[in-house]
Order: C-alpha cells, then sequence, then structure tokens
C-alpha cells in the first residue's frame, strides 16, 4: 500500500545550499528578508536572490517559501507593507508569518485583489500547540499551521483529526529552544541581541557554574553567600545527593528548592539567580531534535509537510539532512519499513547530541545536554567538496584535514560510496600525502558520479 508523502521542506541559508536542498531530495526550501525573518545574520537572501530563488525553484519544480515571522514592534511594521510587498508580487509558494496584525494588514491587501494570493503559512513562532487554534487560524485566511515544536505525536494526531482540511507542517530536525520557540528573552538579556528579531547568541548554550545563593529576608533578592577557601560546590552537591536516598518518583530534591546564583564563563562576577520549579529550570542547553524515526508515523498522520531547521548551517548539512529525510519519507509511503542505518547517518552531522523532542515523552534529563555546549560529530568528520572531475580524478576543496589512507564516504544526490584515500596530489602534479584542513585544494582519485559530491571522513 502506497500512501500520501509530506512535502520535505529545507532552509535556504543560501542559494547555494538551496541547489544542495533541491539536488539531494528537497520538495521545498524557506528563506527569507534579514529585516524581518529569524534570521538577521549570515542571510544573503535580499530582493534580488529571493527572485531568482523563486525563478530556480519554479523551474525545477520545486517550491519557495519566505519566512517573515519576526513578531515586529510598530517601527518595523510602519515599513512592513512597504518592502514585502515586491516579494509577495514574486508569487512565492508561501509567506511564512507569525505575527496576527501583520497576517491581518496582508490579507487585506490579498483579498481586495490588491496582491497575488500567496497562501499564508502560520510559523512555529505562533506557538499552535490545540486544534481549537488551528480552526481560529483557518478562518483569518491561513492555509498551514507550521505546528509547536512542544507536541506530541499524539497530540498531532489528534489535530490532524479535528483539522482534516488544513495543511499541517511538523519539525523533524534541527536546534531546539529552550524555551517555547520563540518565548526566550536571554540573548536580548545578555547581548541585547533580541531572539524575536532574528539575532539571537544561542546563550542557552554557554557555559555557566552554579553557585550557592542565600535569599534578603527583607528584599526576597538572591544574594551571593560567603564560602570559606575550601569549599568545594561539586562536592556539596554529591554530598547532599548520597544523604538524600529517597529522590526519586514524586519526592523532590531538598536541593531543588534552594536559591541558586549563575555565573557565565565570560561574563565574571554577574551572578544571576536561578529557581526550580515543578517543571524544571529555565536556562539550560537543549539537545538537537532528530526525528527521523518517527517520518513513518507523521506520514500515517497524515501531515503534509516535514521540515528541518538551519538556515545558518551548512551545505553538508543542508545534503545530509535532505538525503536521509528523503529515504525515510520514501520508504513511509511505500510502506517499506524505518531502515535503523538513517539514525547512524545523521550522526555524521555536528550535534549536540539528540532527542526526539516533545513527540514522545522521555524523562526530564534526555531533552538536554549537560555535558557540552559544543556540537560533537560521533561518526565521521565533513572534510571537502568536489569542484571538478577529469579523467578519473575529482579536484576537491578541502574544509577539514584528511589524508591518505583515510575512509572517505562520498555523498552524492545518486547515492552514497565509500572510498579509500589511496594518493594525493597538490594542483601542481606533485605527490601530497595530507589535505591539511581549509581551504585548499587537492586532487584524489575518484571514479564517477563524483561532481558535486562532498566527502566526510569515517571514524573508525
Ligand atoms: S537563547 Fe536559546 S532558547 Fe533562547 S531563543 Fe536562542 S536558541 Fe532559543
Amino acid at each position: 500500500m502506497t500512501l500520501k508523502t509530506p512535502e520535505l521542506l529545507l532552509p535556504a541559508g543560501s542559494l547555494d545550499k538551496m541547489r544542495a536542498a533541491y539536488d539531494f531530495g528537497a520538495d521545498a526550501v524557506y528563506a527569507g528578508q534579514p529585516r524581518y525573518s529569524l534570521r538577521a545574520r549570515n542571510n544573503e537572501f535580499r530582493l534580488e536572490q529571493i527572485q531568482a530563488g523563486i525563478e530556480e525553484a519554479h523551474a525545477r519544480g520545486k517550491k519557495f517559501f519566505v519566512t517573515s515571522n519576526l513578531l515586529p514592534h510598530n517601527d518595523k511594521v510602519r515599513t512592513y507593507l512597504r518592502d514585502v510587498e515586491p516579494v509577495v508580487a514574486m508569487k512565492p509558494d508561501g509567506m511564512i508569518m507569525a505575527d496576527p496584525g501583520l497576517i491581518m494588514m496582508v490579507r487585506e491587501r490579498m483579498d481586495k485583489g490588491n496582491w497575488p494570493d500567496v497562501p499564508i503559512h502560520l510559523s512555529v513562532q505562533a506557538n499552535t500547540v490545540n486544534y481549537a487554534a488551528v480552526k481560529f487560524w483557518q478562518t483569518v485566511g491561513v492555509a498551514r499551521i507550521i505546528l509547536s515544536r512542544e507536541l506530541s505525536l499524539d497530540e498531532i494526531e489528534k489535530i490532524r483529526q479535528e483539522c482534516p482540511d488544513v495543511e499541517l507542517e511538523v519539525f523533524v530536525h534541527g536546534a531546539l529552544c529552550m524555551a517555547y520557540s520563540g518565548r526566550c528573552l536571554l540573548s536580548g538579556y545578555f547581548n541585547r541581541r533580541d531572539s524575536n528579531q532574528g539575532t539571537c547568541t544561542n546563550a542557552c548554550r554557554w557555559n555557566y557554574t552554579t553557585r550557592p545563593a542565600a535569599v534578603d529576608p527583607n528584599t526576597g533578592e538572591a544574594m551571593a553567600m560567603p564560602m570559606d577557601g575550601d569549599f568545594n560546590f561539586t562536592k556539596a552537591q554529591d554530598d547532599d545527593n548520597s544523604a538524600f536516598a529517597a529522590c526519586g518518583g514524586s519526592a523532590r530534591h531538598p536541593l531543588a528548592d534552594q536559591v541558586y546564583l549563575l555565573e557565565e564563563k565570560e561574563r565574571p562576577g554577574q551572578l544571576m539567580p536561578i529557581m526550580e520549579d515543578e517543571h524544571g529550570t529555565y536556562i539550560m542547553n537543549s539537545k538537537d531534535l532528530r526525528a527521523v524515526e518517527h517520518v513513518e508515523r507523521l506520514v500515517k498522520i497524515g501531515v503534509d509537510s516535514l521540515k528541518i531547521e538551519g538556515r545558518t548551517k551548512s551545505r553538508y548539512y543542508v545534503s545530509r539532512t535532505a538525503q536521509v529525510y528523503r529515504r525515510a519519507i520514501d520508504d513511509a509511503g511505500a510502506g517499506r519499513p524505518f531502515n535503523p542505518a538513517l539514525i547512524m547517518e545523521l550522526e555524521g552531522l555536528a550535534n549536540r547530541g539528540y532527542t526526539p523532542g516533545f513527540l514522545e515523552r522521555r524523562p526530564a534529563q534526555d531533552y538536554q545536554n549537560i555535558d557540552s555546549g559544543s556540537s560533537e560529530m560521533r561518526r565521521s568528520q565533513f572534510v571537502g567538496e568536489v569542484k571538478a572531475t577529469k579523467d578519473g580524478w575529482a579536484e576537491v576543496e578541502t574544509k577539514n584535514r584528511f589524508q591518505v589512507g583515510d575512509t572517505l564516504e562520498v555523498i552524492h544526490p545518486g547515492g552514497n560510496r565509500t572510498v579509500q584515500v589511496t594518493n594525493m596530489k597538490n594542483l601542481d602534479g606533485e605527490e601530497i600525502s595530507v589535505a591539511a584542513g581549509s581551504p585548499l585544494r587537492v586532487c584524489i582519485p575518484l571514479d564517477a558520479p563524483a561532481d558535486g559530491a562532498l566527502l566526510a571522513r569515517l571514524f573508525v
């Protein structure tokens, strides 16, 4: 039995990444103007690039959605219609929006026939978590709802049943916030770079130290506690942990009822009070979403679009995720069982540890990476891109170090394979044994098809 398959939607941080997404199996991409989307930095999409992207997408039979999803203050509302009018005139396949006021203003122009009727997709920033909210947004002319990331598979299924005639989109891969998406003030607080204006500094992933605190009985403020010279906070915590044997079940650890002060590595002396309620604390480092093993269920539920996060990520990330999720969707649509090897392929990407997020319920600690704030690769490392091929040799632009003897995975839209690097030359034709990092051009023997391939060094 074959099932209707959802669209595979990838991020396009640039035209080059858009092409990679399409080459490796995406049906659609999303990109947006820096001033009105949540990517103010590292974003090349000015009007000219958006026009080029839409034209190229349509020529390939693909879709191109424009993100316009920040929550604007008055100043940006004033300029919004003027700035977005030329984008709507280009007839993208959808406008991803979050703010009710902007949606109303845009719909008014479309309903009066002044603007082309471009479908409006409600951004995840609007935090739609129930079917009543979905129905509301339908009544104001929204064609697709990008559901909140904080929903379980069962909740998504219920929304599908209650709302059969609206398009539903679900995130399946990428970074997660520690707050409801778009409801976080950390970055604005630390750097005056507001996440909701597209300039998040990922402050939730920085390196924090916890210090014990006392509460001022007069003001209720948290105060640093004087510590004697040999006080060791980790040891104090360990002692308390071992003294409290009943922790677990419904019991609450006594340490959770204390007040603490956080100190960020780069801001010594700036102590910030932190407390925990029954839901946990609110400043942590989330693992990354990976829901490839849930694609089959999402296809059966009848979701219309599966989305991957990451407009600032590399071309390698875009290619790899597009290829893996394409295969998962095609397998599910054709009734083939899920291939667990796809999980391992995603280990080849830098990640902060993976979690299926809220799609399945798990112990709270499974959502957070408390060991490290940086991303790691556990299976392979991206080392280069093939820029040209001739007579069985590939000219490689290097991204990371690799050497003769390494085993490389050749990642190509036509299929992947592994090869061993038997020899290597520089562009002058001289034998070398190591490509020492980025950016360099080296040549290695490689059979076709290899044009445009990405190369990953497998860890042994
Ligand atoms: S600081 Fe972290 S939780 Fe806050 S918006 Fe940025 S990524 Fe999300």
